[in-house]
């Protein structure tokens, strides 16, 4: 199939083609379930070659994540999809009201790199579930992520239902040209701005799932083993490759050094004194990322870790300790494995510096005191978050999932993927045996008491 033409294909099917019921995309997501288990092995293979990902780590944060929304979209669709009747007021007596959910159309899905399966497949299950066709544009940076990806949805899809693009700026920029029902894009704020404005072109929605730094606040009454522990394990999955991994540590000055020591401790039990050698710990995607990130170290700030190595695209769990706001990593989105630290007096400095940044994807918070929570919670903006924990809540489907601000537009996971790619249809049902005079014209005096005595 053409690429330029690839949108109104897809369209052309769903308008003329049989209807994408509730019963063939229950068949449908079944189908790929059960393809994903049987290439699980391959899967893998690829995630091991793209990012060195362990098979702990993929198949908790990839393939069992993706499994785990299918069960759920399975599960729910014929309920989420049915025509819901709504209240009707006095007013419009004797009509009734109803919603009905119908597919966008086709939607455009375009993914990043560095849970190539799961951000790829994540927002898909939900445009099938809602009944759309869909193009799905994975990342050229996790090369064997996408093929198998191509291979999986081949196998359960027609070429009029699904199309998988393989490729980097020129096939993007070509699909981007084109008209979709909805685009899904997750990736960089940067390009983020690229996709809306293509967007507007059409006046097309979006969902944009996008970066930002992600802060973590600890409190005073923290229990500092357990949030260095969870910290650790949220910034240090994926080497830090994550969008709501923990960017910099805000932390009371008198904890600091207390917190690196018990950083510097749980890191050693993930991954042992020789992280290089450690299965479980995954690589930098490629050498232009690797040199960004070693460009934000600060030699005198290194309190744990620094090791580097360029020809395994390697860099080593590293904490910085005493950051300041002026240090180059603090000025972007880190998305590497590398943890600043900045120590804080009083902490209202500490809200302050989360807010004078853009509203970040995720915001995590250490804390015992109730008041506390309850007031920084309230405080401070962001798309999803944690207290006492880091990354966990987006593996809840009842949790929206969602940046605000630069860090995105939208959400999904469970119903609200459902929820996403669906239009809403407000449908007022009259008939036509009754016909109160009341509304039309002329007007006069006692209509307009009437009027008075209903609207008020
Ligand atoms: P990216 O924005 O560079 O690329 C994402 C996708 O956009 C890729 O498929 C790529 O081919 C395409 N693309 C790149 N440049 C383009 C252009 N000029 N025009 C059109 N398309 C283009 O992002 P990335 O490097 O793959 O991923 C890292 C970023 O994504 C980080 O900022 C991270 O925070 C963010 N992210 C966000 C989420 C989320 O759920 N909010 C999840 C993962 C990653």
């Amino acid at each position: 199939m053409k690429l330029e033409k690839i949108a109104t294909v897809l369209r052309d099917a769903h308008r003329n083609g049989a209807p994408f019921n509730v019963k063939m995309r229950i068949q449908k997501l079944a189908h790929l379930k059960k393809v994903i288990v049987r290439s699980e092995p391959e899967i893998v293979q690829a995630l091991k070659k793209d990012l060195g990902k362990s098979e702990f780590e993929t198949y908790a944060t990839e393939i069992g994540f993706i499994l785990e929304e299918i069960n759920y979209m399975i599960k729910n669709i014929e309920s989420w999809a049915k025509v819901k009747k709504v209240k009707t007021p006095i007013t419009l007596f004797p009509g009734k009201s109803f919603i009905h959910s119908e597919a966008y159309g086709v939607v455009l899905i375009i993914s990043p790199w560095n849970y190539p399966f799961q951000l790829c497949l994540s927002p898909f299950i939900g445009a099938i579930a809602a009944g759309n066709k869909v193009v799905l544009k994975p990342s050229e940076f996790a090369a064997e992520t996408s093929s198998i990806i191509k291979k999986i949805v081949s196998e359960v899809f027609t070429e009029n239902e699904v199309s998988v693009i393989e490729g980097g700026l020129e096939e993007t920029q070509a699909l981007l040209t084109q008209k979709f029902d909805y685009i899904f894009f997750t990736g960089s704020t940067g390009v983020g701005k690229i996709i809306m404005k293509a967007a507007s072109e059409h006046l097309t929605p979006v969902t944009l799932e996008l970066g930002g730094k992600s802060p973590c606040l600890i409190e005073e009454s923290a229990n500092i083993d357990i949030a260095a522990k969870r910290v650790a394990w949220g910034k240090f999955l994926n080497a830090g490759q994550t969008c709501v991994a923990p960017d910099y540590v805000l932390i009371p000055i008198g904890m600091q050094d207390v917190f690196v020591q018990r950083l510097k401790f749980h890191i050693t039990t993930f991954y042992g004194l020789n992280v290089k050698t450690s299965h479980d710990y995954p690589r930098i995607v490629n050498n232009r990322h690797f040199d960004r990130l070693n460009d934000l170290l600060i030699k005198d700030k290194i309190a744990v870790g620094g090791e580097l190595n360029r020809e395994e695209n390697f860099i080593g769990p590293t904490v910085m300790k005493n950051v300041e706001l002026s240090d180059k990593v603090m000025l972007d989105e880190i998305f590497g494995p590398i943890l600043p630290i900045i120590p804080y007096d009083h902490l209202e400095d500490a809200i302050k510096i989360i807010m004078n940044f853009p509203k970040p994807l995720a915001f995590y918070l250490f804390s015992e005191k109730s008041e506390k929570k309850d007031y920084i919670i309230s405080k401070v903006p962001f798309g999803g978050g944690c207290i006492n924990d880091t990354v966990i809540h987006l593996a809840n489907p009842n949790l929206p999932f969602g940046g605000v601000g630069t860090s995105g537009i939208g959400s999904y996971h469970g119903q609200k993927s459902f929820e996403t790619f669906t239009n809403y249809k407000s449908v007022y049902k009259q008939g036509t045996l009754v016909d109160i005079p009341l509304r039309y014209p002329p007007y006069n005096e006692q209509k307009l008491s009437w009027i008075k005595f209903f609207l008020r």
